[in-house]
């Protein structure tokens, strides 16, 4: 047998963490590693911080599953949370981005379809963007035109149509009969972080009111205090009509929600939808220790002041290497260094040589998403890393 038990679905590099301490991750073999990728902007509160660790050690000797089919004083907690610190007047939990996403999806198609004589049963499709990640099941694959995902997995699931990012008069022009709604990352992650304008997505918002269809957002990535605010749409001074919501929203625990408002999630009715470990009481302490930590205006404003003082010692870190660097872009600590060289050769170098963990993205980007929590030593530190791993960066080498 040559295939590795793990399906060899990620190309898996050398680094083997074992152990995380706050910032930091340590290999296998003890070599201790900054981590400024953070589990894909999943780790917010670093490794291993107390707060975190003690909640979920307390519920999972206390309760860790039961069924849906009870009362859940754990779910009920964390809904109200996110509905207290934010324009949602309901929670449906899930386990992860893509199935966040995939419930913002139904909820969407059910707003029109599912809502008898106040609804439009011919409604079900939604306008997305170039570039857009949505996850990896079938219907998320489907809503994003990127055809490298689809290889392989055809045929796609129908009622999506694809636009370009951030060309309102594009998304409007699709609109139809048949449009339910759109969705849309406010900033794009895995396509290299990209904030939309703030003219698109008020446009978008004035689209969708005149057209009774829904917003969809995509927060998955930029939600969860990652760019200075709660959730990143909050920037743009719109309010959504579904989100989805996961990554660090668990800070390493594997949650996802679809928030929406009340009228939002009018075709959301029993037994319309379901998941058999969505909103689990471990899962729901997790969030609620998470939520704790972030959800106030201290916590934030250190996050956009970090982001901040982040972001200008890297513009003026890359006016160094003019060969290099082309712009740094993003929002609170969810940066990118948009490079004039393919990102993933020099994202190695930097890992391999020089003990920096980011992670590559598309359109030639470099990710900086450190957790929330970093202080200045680890700033100094990233900034130590940086400037040697730049320094002693060929791209010659590296091609
Ligand atoms: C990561 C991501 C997802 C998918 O989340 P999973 O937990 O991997 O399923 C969806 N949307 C965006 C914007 C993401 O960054």
């Amino acid at each position: 047998m040559s295939i590795s038990p793990l399906m060899p679905v990620y190309p898996r590099c050398g680094v083997r963490p074992v152990r995380g301490d706050h910032c930091h991750l340590i290999d296998e073999d003890g070599t201790r590693y900054l981590d400024f990728a953070s589990g894909i902007a999943v780790n917010l509160l670093g490794h291993s911080h107390p707060g975190l660790t003690k909640a979920v050690q307390e519920q999972a000797e206390t309760l860790m599953h039961v069924s849906n089919l009870y009362g859940s004083p754990q779910g009920e907690k964390l809904a109200q949370q996110l509905v207290d610190n934010t324009f949602a007047d309901t929670v449906f939990f899930t386990n992860s981005g893509a199935e966040a996403v995939e419930g913002a999806i139904k909820a969407a198609r059910a707003y029109h379809q599912n809502a008898g004589d106040a609804g439009d049963a011919e409604r079900f499709e939604l306008i997305t963007f170039t570039n857009a990640f949505h996850g990896r099941t079938m219907a998320t694959i489907s809503a994003s035109n990127q055809t490298k995902m689809h290889q392989g997995f055809s045929p796609m699931l129908n009622g999506f149509k694809y636009c370009e990012f951030d060309d309102l008069e594009a998304a409007k022009a699709l609109i139809g009969p048949h449009t339910a709604g759109f969705l849309v990352e406010p900033i794009q992650g895995e396509g290299g972080i990209r904030p939309a304008s703030e003219g698109f997505i008020k446009g978008l918002r004035a689209l969708a009111d005149e057209h009774d269809l829904m917003l969809v957002l995509d927060e998955v990535q930029c939600g969860v205090a990652r760019t200075g605010k709660l959730y990143a749409h909050e920037h743009y001074g719109i309010e959504p009509d579904i989100l989805a919501t996961a990554k660090g929203l668990g800070g390493g625990f594997p949650i996802g929600a679809v928030l929406a408002t009340e009228k939002a999630a009018r075709g959301m009715t029993f037994g319309t939808h379901g998941s058999t470990y969505g909103g689990n009481p471990l899962a729901m302490a997790a969030g609620s220790a998470v939520m704790d930590a972030v959800a106030n205006q201290d916590f934030l404003a250190e996050v956009s002041e970090k982001g901040e003082r982040i972001r200008a010692r890297l513009e003026q870190f890359i006016g160094n290497y003019p060969d290099l660097f082309e712009l740094v872009r993003g929002k609170g600590l969810m940066l990118g260094i948009r490079m004039k060289v393919e990102s993933r050769p020099f994202f190695v170098h930097l890992r391999d040589n020089h003990q920096l963990l980011m992670v590559a993205a598309g359109d030639q980007t470099l990710r900086v998403l450190p957790p929330l929590v970093i202080g200045d030593a680890e700033i100094d530190e990233f900034f130590d890393k940086l400037s040697a791993g730049a320094a002693s960066y060929s791209i010659e080498e590296a091609a």
